[in-house]
């Protein structure tokens, strides 16, 4: 077991949710300081309040450190310090108070996300905005309304990343707390950033350009890049949470706060020399209950998280943030903080070596009894070690509170957001061409009215019915039938969008969707991609079959597609077992015998045929013909007479002269009999 001390024992104090007037954070420090801890991390800024004086820029306190009554949930004031902010002087004198303590105070100015409080001072500094017309882009010079905001949750309200002069904004901003703040280490946020107004943002999408960025996650570590840089000339290090690591990992210089998400991403840094804060939601968010994290737990958990392993010396110590959406006063703070920061001291100081909890109990005694004289009240011994029926009790209270029913508009903002993210990056993974995923984007977030500005123009595009048939695809990756699913079938199965979409191109000269009919199966996880072929569960009755369907880019090669058939078995083996012997059928015009005279002996399509065990059908594919064959879409069959085809391939000529002399191509089908020729 390792036992070393850690250099870095921080914890951290939300003063954006509920502000926390400057003479209870002096006590709270001393305290901390008695603990054992050495770092305090001041969460300065965020969507629901901007609490740092900075000079050049008058209007992120006028405007950003106020905000009306505010709801986190049930048995919370709902008007409690929601206003208010910390003067340069005041900042000072408690950086020196601090310092004499023995501890350093790292300021948190979060970039590029939790910025409404900011924007709502300075909207210049957000991005601007384009919108999809059916006739083309238009740039929609109004900025976002921005607010400061009285619930918790993920906004997309980001700081311009493509705007020079909100680039300079945030490095002036930096000037003054890089001032104000003498300590090693400045915080520049990072995490829960969704980019719904950098992918519609000209600005931000031309600096992707220039440094060839190929999404939005290289554009925040571009810019957290820059500012590490202008921060390291001042001889800073600059500290991030975990998620700026996603745009592709970040250099040694930087510090990162692992807090919840991608380990292998931390890990990858810690093994690149890079150093880290560990701060797992599991052991050090203490904003949560007693029930969650009691100091029983604290004295039991790990020396070190499982990512560290082999890089322990670049973990740079622990951090226990305190979230204070719930924490509206000094004495619920520490009732929060206390035993708990000295309990995570004495680990973080390898003083852990109590090997029964008896000690360790009467060690932290001893230690609260320092909080005496500042009038500050721990928490009570019965919770530092809580039974699980206390536990239970006190998570369902917990509950309750937090899921009342005036919280359901909440959650559904933050999942709607959280899932918007998802269907736009989607939508970039399946190479859906930039102008429709815009509309289709608009179209899927317009029901969150207060950020996304409502629907876009209604048209006859079928972006509308995308988008609706996306969010059913994504709701499901999350929590319905495509969750377990392999992600290679998820993002095959989802390319059928942008498939459509293009053919719509093809035919018409615009894009458009019309394909709302076919996708509900996609959709619903009914009907999969896997290699060539797709696969559709049918069920008549008793009787489970698989529909083969045959989509236009199939490439008919006999090893492609017994391949597909293998894999396609497997898959259906390991997550459908009613469907893993079920008989595999297909119809279409394909498999028409009538075909055969139109195509040299040796065509791949004739090869295809003979897999089945065919009975010809009685159906007229016309229709179908003139689409896959001439590229025709229904609507423009009706203005192209059959003379008028084109006969620049030898199927094109011999179907030319089929239909002219009133032939007809009939749908065949049949069960999959046997291998594909290959
Ligand atoms: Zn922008």
């Amino acid at each position: 077991m390792d036992r070393r001390a850690y250099a870095y024992r921080g914890f951290m104090l939300d003063a954006a949710r509920h502000f926390m007037p400057v003479q209870d954070v002096r006590r709270i420090i001393e305290a901390a300081a008695a603990c054992g801890m050495n770092r305090m991390h001041w969460h300065l800024t965020d969507d629901q309040g901007w609490r740092l004086e900075i000079k050049k820029y008058p209007l992120l306190t006028q405007v950003g450190a106020v905000r009306g009554n505010t709801y986190f949930g049930d048995n919370i004031s709902e008007t409690e310090n929601n206003c208010g902010y910390y003067t340069q002087q005041e900042i000072r004198d408690t950086v020196a108070f601090a310092r004499e303590k023995g501890v350093e105070i790292v300021p948190e100015i979060e970039v590029p996300g939790h910025a409404s409080a900011m924007l709502a001072a300075y909207p210049q500094f957000g991005c601007r905005r384009v919108l999809p017309r059916p006739t083309g882009e238009e740039i929609n010079e109004a900025p976002y309304p921005y607010k400061v905001i009285t619930y918790a949750g993920i906004f997309p309200n980001l700081i311009c990343a493509g705007s020079e002069s909100a680039v300079r904004f945030l490095k002036d901003i930096l000037d003054e707390v890089a001032e104000l703040f003498p300590g090693p280490e400045i915080h520049i946020g990072g995490d829960e950033a969704v980019k719904m107004h950098w992918r519609r943002c000209p600005d931000c999408q031309k600096r992707m350009e220039k440094e060839g960025l190929t999404d939005e996650r290289a554009l925040q570590r571009s810019l957290v890049l820059e500012i590490g840089e202008y921060l390291a000339q001042k001889g800073r290090k600059t500290i991030v949470w975990n998620e700026s690591l996603e745009g592709g990992g970040l250099p040694p210089h930087f510090i990162v706060q692992h807090w919840l998400g991608n380990k292998e991403e931390t890990a990858a840094f810690m093994a690149g020399g890079g150093k880290v804060i560990w701060s797992d939601v599991e052991y050090f968010y203490i904003s949560r209950p007693f029930s969650s994290i009691d100091v029983y737990s604290l004295w039991n958990m790990p020396p070190a998280p499982d990512f560290a392993r082999g890089h322990e010396e670049n973990l740079l110590g622990l951090e226990c943030p305190l979230w204070c959406e719930r924490i509206t006063n000094l004495s619920r703070a520490a009732y929060l903080l206390f035993p708990r920061l000295a309990a995570i001291a004495m680990k973080a100081q390898g003083q852990a070596d109590f090997p029964d909890w008896a000690g360790f109990q009467s060690a932290l005694r001893e230690k609260m009894k320092l909080l005496e004289p500042l009038g500050l009240t721990p928490a009570p011994e019965e919770v530092w070690q809580i039974s699980p029926e206390a536990a239970e009790k006190e998570k369902e209270t917990e509950l309750r509170l937090r899921h009342a029913p005036r919280m359901e508009r909440v959650f559904e903002i933050n999942d709607g957001m959280l899932m918007q993210e998802s269907l736009e990056r989607l939508l970039r993974t399946i190479g859906m061409p930039r102008s429709f995923a815009l509309r289709v984007m608009d179209f899927a977030w317009a029901w969150l009215d207060e950020f996304s500005g409502g629907a876009p123009e209604q048209a006859e595009d079928g972006a509308d019915i995308l988008a609706r048939h996306l969010r059913t695809a994504v709701e499901s990756r999350w929590n319905g039938p495509w969750h377990d699913l392999p992600e290679k079938i998820w993002i095959d199965t989802m390319k059928c969008f942008t498939r459509f979409v293009n053919e719509h191109f093809q035919s018409y000269g615009v894009y458009g969707f019309d394909r709302g009919f076919w996708t509900t199966r996609q959709a619903d996880a009914r009907l999969f991609r896997v290699g060539e072929l797709e696969y559709e569960l049918c069920q008549e009755g008793e009787k489970r079959f698989i529909a083969l369907h045959i989509p236009s880019d199939c490439r008919l090669e006999g090893k492609l597609l017994n391949d597909s058939v293998d894999q396609a078995r497997a898959f259906l083996a390991a997550y459908f077992p009613a469907w893993e012997n079920a008989p595999v059928t297909c119809e279409s015009w394909l498999l028409s015998p009538a075909l055969a005279g139109l195509l040299p002996p040796d065509s791949r399509i004739l090869r295809f045929q003979r897999a089945f065990d065919l009975t010809p059908g009685t159906d007229d594919e016309r229709e179908a013909v003139l689409q896959w064959v001439y590229r025709l879409a229904p609507p423009q069959q009706k203005h192209v007479s059959v003379s008028d085809l084109p006969e620049d391939t030898a199927l094109r000529r011999n179907m030319k002269r089929f239909l002219l002399s009133g032939g007809m191509i009939n749908a065949a089908g049949g069960p999959l009999a046997r291998r594909f020729e290959e």
